[in-house]
């Protein structure tokens, strides 16, 4: 049987509606503590969706050889990064872990095997965005990481394994930047949301275009795409998480983007829910 075969399988099982799967497009670790457009359109997504059973976060922030699920009862949250203020260095969130949930969404990857950690936690690249879906952290929360030794038709092989748990009330959320350029980041430009280059927002608008279009070819190819597109993925690891959420999308499901703006030239936040 095709993967494609056992993905429509399991959106045909059963009578509930699969969840919606979200690209979120994270940012600045501060949209955690900052109320400001990005952190409430994050807002306002969760309150248009189900009540997620569980969390099922694929981080751009958790890069490992091989695949990995935060396996522990109780994820500590983890505050990687450098040089922001002290409160943010303060929040915590602490939503339970889902050990079972690990072990169940490992089983369904086939031939890859997936290991159960226990030292990770959760990441800004999870919980600065659930902190503000879902502030009061009484969801449980699984992490999964991302291989960087694997190529893009890999990932998106394998998210669509993953089809499964959303017809179990889990929400999977991919947590990235389509466009991510650290390096070239405008910093005046801080306080000017929809500041962005002319490269930026050029692949910002074809991403787009290829989501809308269902051509996801281009996308898993992305190295292939040109400058715009060099510029814009000057490392993996923000991108990838797109195209986990894309494997996930079933026939015929709908696409809306939401918090599509750029910001200090350099990153988009546009985001996208699918189902
Ligand atoms: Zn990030």
């Amino acid at each position: 049987m095709k993967l494609n075969e056992l993905n429509d399988m399991a959106f045909s099982a059963g009578s509930a509606a699969p969840m919606p799967v979200l690209f979120v497009g994270h940012g600045s670790p501060m949209n955690a503590i900052e109320d400001n457009e990005f952190s409430e359109g994050w807002r306002q997504m969760a309150a248009t969706l189900p009540v997620p059973r569980a969390i099922l976060c694929i981080s751009a922030h958790w890069e490992t050889r091989g695949t990995f699920f935060t396996a522990m009862e109780r994820p500590r949250t983890i505050h990687d990064f450098g040089g922001f203020p002290k409160k943010l260095f303060d929040v915590q969130y602490p939503a339970p872990g889902n050990p079972a949930l690990a072990g169940e969404a490992a089983g369904l990857l086939g031939p890859v095997v997936a290991g159960q950690d226990e030292k990770w936690g959760l990441d800004h690249g999870c919980w600065s965005v659930l902190k503000r879906m879902y502030p009061s952290a009484n969801i449980p929360v699984v992490e999964m990481s991302l291989d960087y030794s694997q190529p893009g038709q890999y990932h998106y092989d394998l998210a669509r394994r993953l089809a499964p748990l959303r017809k179990q009330g889990v929400l999977i959320i991919a947590s990235g930047n389509m466009v991510h350029n650290l390096g070239l980041v405008d910093w005046r430009k801080m306080d000017l949301p929809g500041f962005g280059y002319d490269w930026a927002l050029e692949a910002n608008d074809k991403m787009k275009r290829l989501i809308t279009a269902n051509d996801h070819a281009p996308l898993i190819d992305y190295r292939k795409q040109g400058k715009a597109f060099d510029l814009a993925i000057p490392t993996p690891e923000h991108f990838l998480p797109l195209l986990y959420a894309l494997a996930l999308r079933g026939k015929d499901e709908k696409i809306e983007f939401f918090n599509d703006k750029a910001v200090m030239g350099s990153l988009t936040m546009t985001s996208v829910k699918i189902g």
